[in-house]
């Protein structure tokens, strides 16, 4: 009879308050909570019109996320940083929340693969003008500059044949122009390139490489110098629901301790790495930021200075069946088309990233069928100049 009284008064479905004490836990929390409960409406006005802290709904905010930014923000001497479910998520955050029909907008032509897809097929959809140019080439992008032109777009280093853009140029026409430049700091991280102090006025991420590091999220990261530009970026990603969710915003902060300590080490491996493939017999050319080979050089040393990254190409001597058999060699290295992993993967642009574009365009490129790209990892350096080496021994 006492159970069925007490059944009464508590039921199993109404959450019970934290118990809180005089110690508080080591790790972040995870709050997983989609919803927030406030004490009354004149709080929820407050929180509504600023006067008070606190979240109200997940897909506007939440502790997780905010932490995750704020991270990124210190890194990026950034501020107000917004998580976005994806790295494309922020990518379509800034294209499609600051640009409108009539408006466009210039891109490097060796940018990441769906923002490629973006520029192309999609933002013309929505009235919205492109045009795709060699950012390495500064006289080339000012060319491209219309009267309706709003934005540019660049990567640093280029996917996959790591040439460097020029960041410097790009940015003095911009400023001079009055155009927004938007800088997509992925590959390079701020371990390597602080797109703000180059005059960047935009910066993204993609969570999910280097930076959380694990390959175990998906995740973007946004932020702009002018807060007109974060709100507005912000309530486009809110309204379309480009928003994260605490688990992997959680995750992706405890992937973030170790960042500095995970790129020094990779980007040893990968020079490395890099030097011994040079040496290889059956490799014909080694594509490294760091190598005096290097098409670039000159321009990495002045924006990279020497931190020249985690990611290597090479060609191998042959054809598909060549660059076929090296994979197939050692299984241990992972053939997987993504980057910024702790182990080394293996990707092959010509049948993953590149497989739509035309062979002769791949050719101009340099992405021949025996084009790979190394994103390298943290292992023990001696097992991956031994694996490579077992590998091209089969080309
Ligand atoms: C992977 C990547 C993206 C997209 O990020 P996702 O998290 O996969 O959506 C954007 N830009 C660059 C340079 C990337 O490498």
């Amino acid at each position: 009879m006492a159970d069925r009284e007490n059944a009464r008064r508590e039921t199993l479905v109404r959450r019970a308050e934290l118990r809180e004490g005089v110690s508080r836990p080591l790790v972040t929390p995870l709050l997983q909570s989609a919803v927030y409960v406030s004490p009354s409406i004149e709080t929820l006005h407050a929180q509504y019109g600023g006067t008070a802290q606190g979240y109200t709904y997940a897909r506007e905010g939440h502790p997780n996320a905010d932490l995750l930014a704020r991270k990124i923000d210190m890194l990026e001497g950034g501020e107000g940083g917004l998580i976005t479910g994806s790295g494309m998520a922020a990518v379509t955050a800034v294209l499609m929340g600051l640009l409108s029909s009539g408006d466009h907008v210039i891109g490097g032509d060796q940018l990441y693969g769906r923002s490629l897809r973006l520029m192309n097929q999609d933002l013309s959809r929505f009235g919205i003008g492109t045009s795709l140019v060699d950012a390495g080439d500064a006289a080339a992008v000012e060319a491209a500059i219309r009267p309706e032109t709003k934005m540019i777009l660049l990567e640093v280093v280029s996917n996959p044949t790591l040439r460097i853009a020029d960041v410097a140029g790009i940015a003095k026409i911009a400023k001079a122009r009055g155009l927004i430049l938007v800088v997509d700091n992925t590959f390079t991280t701020p371990r390597a390139f602080r797109p703000f102090e180059m005059g960047a006025d935009i910066v993204i991420h993609s969570v999910t490489k280097l930076l959380a590091g694990h390959a175990d999220v998906t995740l973007g990261y946004v932020t702009a110098r002018d807060a007109g530009h974060r709100k507005a970026i912000y309530d486009f990603a809110v309204t379309t629901g480009l928003t994260p969710s605490p688990y992997e915003c959680w995750l992706a902060e405890r992937g973030l301790y170790t960042f500095p300590l995970r790129y020094d080490r990779a980007e040893a491996n990968a020079r490395a790495l890099a030097d011994h493939l040079a040496g290889l017999k059956g490799v014909k050319r080694v594509i490294y930021p760091g190598r005096d080979d290097h098409p670039d050089r000159a321009r990495a040393v002045e924006l990279l200075q020497g931190r020249d990254g985690n990611m290597v190409s090479f060609e191998v001597d042959g054809d598909e069946a060549a660059a076929n058999r090296m994979v197939k060699a050692v299984p241990e290295l992972a053939f997987a088309p993504t980057l910024g992993d702790v182990a080394t993967t293996l990707s092959h642009p010509g049948s993953s990233s590149h497989r739509a574009v035309a062979r002769e365009t791949r050719a101009k490129l340099g992405i021949s069928d025996g084009f790979f790209r190394v994103s390298v990892g943290i292992e023990e350096i001696e097992i991956l100049l031994d694996d490579f080496t077992r590998a091209l021994a089969a080309v």
